[in-house]
């Protein structure tokens, strides 16, 4: 069965501004600034952001911390008629735990040439031999989502060239 978007294009571009949102939150911790929320009829659910470097776990992904916040707040590991909107493109892990949870519609910003698996190097969440399939949609305020990246690159990039002028 093919699977249809449930929201409208107001609604996409107001949730990707909550997931850009989060990316801030991790911007502001000097973390790689991506975010994620998951919507239940209408409402925000579940939101996180990445810290990687904080809790140097390679699974802090914004969208792990998403799910389980959604999972709590309904007390059910099925995120069945939920939106998961992140600001990159999710990778093999995060595709993963949206399939587990059955999350019924992925929206993402930028795409991630380097990691993406939700239609980049492969589409793990409309691959039919998994048992269950999301929507997925990219590109939603694509270039907001993946200027937050480069800039945030580019100042690391900026400040290394620096430090190292002056050693
Ligand atoms: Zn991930």
């Amino acid at each position: 069965m093919e699977r249809e978007s449930q929201l409208t294009e107001e609604e996409k571009l107001f949730f990707m501004q909550a997931a850009i949102a989060e990316a801030k939150k991790a911007e502001a911790l000097a973390e790689v600034p991506i975010g994620a929320v998951i919507v239940y009829h209408g409402e925000i659910i579940g939101r996180g952001h990445n810290l990687r470097e904080h809790s140097q776990d390679a699974t802090s992904h914004a969208e792990m911390f998403a799910i389980r916040e959604a999972c709590q707040h309904l007390d059910s590991w099925r995120l069945e008629e939920c939106q998961l909107f992140v600001t990159l493109e999710p990778c093999p892990m995060c595709s993963g735990g949206m399939i587990l949870s059955r999350v019924e519609e992925v929206y993402f910003g930028a795409y991630d040439p380097k990691g993406g698996t939700a239609g980049t190097l492969m589409n793990l969440l409309t691959d039919e031999r998994f048992n269950h399939r999301a929507y997925v949609e990219g590109g939603i305020l694509e270039e907001e989502c993946g200027m937050l990246l480069t800039n945030f690159f580019r100042a690391i990039r900026a400040r290394k060239k620096k430090t190292s002028q002056n050693e």
